[in-house]
């Protein structure tokens, strides 16, 4: 399917490995030209690089921490005029409810909703003056269902996912989308330290804290970057402008709800 986007500008953010690299190969794929940021330079180039060289797309590289004032600045400096945002951040540590202090949660609150919100607030304007603009914020399966162990991100995404609800219907008439892509597990960095952490906890191998977790997804697998960043492009896609303030979830059928 042509996603109608080729030519068009995109800043992905915590794009040089993960579910962030998933999406930026997806809309590269679609011919589109990147902003592309992470904070460790090395691993950004290498991925530029390979973007560059599979899909002959321009691609910007900007090695910043995006949760921060002064980060943001340099990657806003390079991104303004974008069509595309696609929003992420590392997650924030696990622990138990009792854990956390205020400066846990301001942490946490600065990087999964308030970053993703400065960014949205600095880059709608321009989409709004030309009538096209796609944002895909990219959360997690815990803002429909609780993961216990996490409830720093549980708060946080929640917080993003309500302003994200009033804010992509007063940006629609615009011919702007804002949507949040809800990730359950998968094959990425994260998943593996997710799973590193439960191993040592129970005493079991990395191989047998995976096979149970894939035990309890329907699809009995993780995802994969490159599934998700398909449906980043689609929702990023010309065909897609019907599809406004929603929270669509990639588990692979584990969060067990009717709707
Ligand atoms: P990942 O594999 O660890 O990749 C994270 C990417 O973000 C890397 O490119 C990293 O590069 C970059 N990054 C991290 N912190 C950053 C910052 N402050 N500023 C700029 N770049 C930053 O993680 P992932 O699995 O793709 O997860 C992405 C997001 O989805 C996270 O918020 C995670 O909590 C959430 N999520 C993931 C899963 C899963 O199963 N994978 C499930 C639910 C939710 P540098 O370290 O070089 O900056």
């Amino acid at each position: 399917m042509d996603l109608g986007i080729a030519g068009k500008r995109a800043l992905v953010c915590a794009g040089s490995k993960g579910l962030g690299r998933g999406c930026a190969m997806a809309l590269a794929e679609a011919g589109v030209d990147l902003v592309l940021n992470a904070r460790g330079a090395d691993a950004l180039a290498q991925t530029a690089r390979e973007i560059r060289d599979t899909f002959g797309v321009a691609v910007q590289t900007i090695a910043a921490d995006i949760t921060t004032e002064s980060g943001r600045a340099l990657v806003l400096e390079q991104a303004q005029g974008v069509d595309i945002l696609v929003t992420n951040a590392g997650g924030p540590p696990p622990g138990l409810w009792s854990d956390w202090d205020r400066d846990d949660f301001i942490r946490a609150l600065d990087a999964n909703m308030l970053t993703p919100i400065a960014l949205m607030k600095a880059l709608l304007p321009a989409m709004i003056d030309q009538g096209w603009g796609r944002v895909v914020n990219i959360t997690s399966q815990s803002v429909k269902a609780p993961i216990p162990q996490l409830g720093l991100s549980n708060a946080a995404r929640t917080g993003l996912t309500g302003y994200v609800a009033g804010t992509a219907r007063q940006v629609a008439p615009h011919g702007v989308t804002i949507n949040n892509l809800l990730p359950g597990i998968h094959a990425t960095d994260r998943a593996i330290s997710l799973d590193s952490g439960v191993a040592a906890a129970q005493g079991i191998s990395m191989e047998q804290a995976q096979a149970n977790r894939e035990a309890t997804i329907p699809a009995r697998r993780y995802g994969t970057a490159q599934e998700f960043g398909a449906m980043c492009a689609f929702l990023c896609s010309m065909h897609a402008g019907f599809i406004v303030g929603q929270n669509i979830l990639l588990d692979g059928g584990a969060t067990n709800a009717t709707l």
